[in-house]
């Protein structure tokens, strides 16, 4: 069977184009969770290696991706759809608390 084609070349390389546009302006590279507390907060590679991880929930910056259409297919069945809390800085504060303890006990997790 034969394989069925992706994109004329042509068009590809403007997509390729595009795409290099795009991640050459600083704005499109800012992370825009507002967890701007969180350990991993604009640090990619490692918040989408724990949200891979856990699989529970997409970083924050790519939901909208998705919210917007499960909204709609919610609405189809009469459904609501709620946000989950978030973090709050408290937490974070908690954490730094707790590593602070373990760093002044000699226990370096
Ligand atoms: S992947 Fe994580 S760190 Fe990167 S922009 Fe999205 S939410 Fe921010």
């Amino acid at each position: 069977m034969e394989q069925k084609k992706f994109m004329a070349k042509e068009n590809f390389y403007e997509v390729i184009q595009e795409i290099r546009e795009i991640v050459k302006d600083p704005e499109n590279l800012r992370c825009t969770c507002p967890n701007t507390f969180c350990e991993w907060y604009g640090k990619c590679r490692e918040c989408v290696a724990q949200h891979r991880y856990f699989g529970k929930h997409l970083p924050v910056c790519l939901q909208p991706i998705l919210k917007d259409k499960i909204n709609a297919l919610a609405e189809t069945a009469e459904l609501y759809t709620d946000a989950k809390e978030r973090s709050t800085i408290e937490d974070w504060q908690y954490v730094s608390e707790r590593d602070n303890l373990n760093k002044q006990n000699g226990d370096n997790k």
